[in-house]
C-alpha cells in the first residue's frame, strides 16, 4: 500500500515511491571522527561522474578549496580549525590504529590525524558533506518534470536530460545541497551513484576514502554501527561525539546519508533541525480551502444575497 506521506516516519520510502518488490535500502554513514582530509572522496566523485571543474577558489580563512556543495561538487570536505586541543579519537572496533605522529595522540597528531594539544593548539574538524536522501525528499517534492525522483534503492536521483531549469527544488532543500548550473540553469547532485549501484557496486567516493570514513551500506546495518561507534567514543570521554541526520523521527524523517559528528552541526555549516519544506503542505491547502470558501461566502453576502432581496420585492410589488 502507498501512503504518500510528507513528514514522519517512513519505514519504506521506496515502496511508498510504488517501487514493488525493492531491495534494502541503502545510504551512507560518514564517521568524520577519522576523516583525514585527503579529498580522495571528493576526486572519486568528480572523476566518476565527469563533473566540470569549480574553480580553485581558497577563502584564505582554512585549507577548504571548494567550500561548499554545489552543481559540480557533489562531495565537498569541509575544514574547520579550531582552538584548543584535540582529544586522541579512538580507532573503530577492529580496525587498526594508525601511527601516531606525536605518540599518544594527545601532543601532536592523533589516530585522526588531527592536529593537536602542544603542537599549535588547534584542532580539524573535517568532514566529508554530501546529499543527504532524505527519507522525506522535499526537492523531489515539488520537481514539476519528474527529473527527481526516488529509486528503488531509497536514494533521491535527479536526471538531467529531464530537468527544465524551473530551480522550484533548490530553496526547497533544507540542507541547501542541490544547485543549478549557471551555464545552462539545470538542477545537480549526489545520485548515490545510481548506476553503480545498479552495477551492484559500492559508491565511488566511499569505495575511495581510505580511512573508511564513508560506509555505505544497508541503512539498518549502518545505524546500528554508528550507534557502537558513538558509545565507544563516549567511553573514550568525547563526550560531544553525537550522530546527525540518523533519527527517523526527525524533521526529514531520517536521512539516508547520515553523520558522526565531534561537535555542533552549526559548526560543519548543517542545519541544526532540518524540517521537510512540504511538510505543512496539507494544513497551507486546508488554510487556503477554508480562505476560498469565506471569501466565497462573503461574496456571496455582499452581493448576490442583496440582489436576490431586491428582486423578491420587485415581484412583490407588482
Ligand atoms: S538533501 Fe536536499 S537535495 Fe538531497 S534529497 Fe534531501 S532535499 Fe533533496
Ligand atoms: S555517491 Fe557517487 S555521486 Fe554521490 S558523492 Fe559519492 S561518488 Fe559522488
Ligand atoms: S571522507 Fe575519506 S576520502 Fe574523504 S577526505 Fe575524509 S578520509 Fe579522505
Amino acid at each position: 500500500m502507498t501512503d504518500h506521506l510528507l513528514s514522519g516516519p517512513e519505514p519504506d520510502p521506496a515502496g511508498d515511491a510504488g517501487h514493488v518488490g525493492a531491495p534494502e535500502r541503502v545510504g551512507f554513514f560518514t564517521d568524520t571522527s577519522v576523516c583525514i582530509g585527503c579529498k580522495a572522496c571528493e576526486v572519486a566523485c568528480k572523476e566518476w561522474n565527469a563533473l566540470p571543474e569549480d574553480g580553485l577558489s581558497l577563502s584564505g580563512m582554512s585549507y577548504d578549496n571548494t567550500q561548499e556543495l554545489g552543481a559540480s561538487t557533489w562531495r565537498h570536505v569541509a575544514f574547520i580549525e579550531q582552538d584548543g586541543p584535540a582529544l586522541p579519537v579512538p580507532a573503530p572496533e577492529g580496525r587498526t590504529e594508525l601511527p601516531l605522529a606525536g605518540g599518544d595522540g594527545a601532543t601532536g597528531r592523533d589516530t585522526t590525524g588531527q592536529a593537536s594539544g602542544e603542537q599549535g593548539g588547534m584542532r580539524w574538524l573535517m568532514s566529508s558533506d554530501v546529499c543527504k536522501h532524505c527519507t522525506h525528499a522535499a526537492c523531489l517534492d515539488v520537481c514539476p518534470t519528474g527529473s527527481l525522483f526516488r529509486t528503488e534503492f531509497g536514494t533521491v536521483v535527479v536526471q538531467e536530460d529531464i530537468c527544465n531549469g524551473c530551480g522550484y527544488c533548490v530553496p526547497a532543500c533544507p540542507y541547501g545541497v542541490i544547485e543549478q548550473r549557471p551555464s545552462d540553469g539545470r538542477a545537480f547532485k549526489c545520485t548515490l551513484c545510481y548506476d553503480r549501484l545498479g552495477a551492484g557496486q559500492e559508491p565511488a567516493c566511499a569505495k575511495a576514502c581510505p580511512t573508511e570514513s564513508i560506509q555505505f551500506g544497508p541503512l539498518d546495518e549502518l545505524r546500528e554501527r554508528a550507534a557502537l561507534r558513538v558509545d565507544q567514543l563516549h567511553e573514550a570521554g568525547i563526550a560531544d561525539a553525537r550522530l546527525y541526520g540518523h533519527d527517523p523521527e526527525d524533521g526529514v524523517g531520517g536521512d539516508g546519508a547520515f553523520f558522526l559528528l565531534l561537535d555542533e552541526p552549526e559548526v560543519y555549516g548543517l542545519p541544526p533541525d532540518p524540517v521537510v519544506t512540504t511538510r505543512d503542505l496539507p494544513a497551507m491547502w486546508k488554510h487556503a480551502g477554508a480562505a476560498a470558501l469565506s471569501l466565497a461566502g462573503g461574496l456571496l453576502a455582499s452581493f448576490a444575497l442583496p440582489a436576490l432581496a431586491r428582486n423578491a420585492r420587485g415581484r412583490g410589488s407588482r
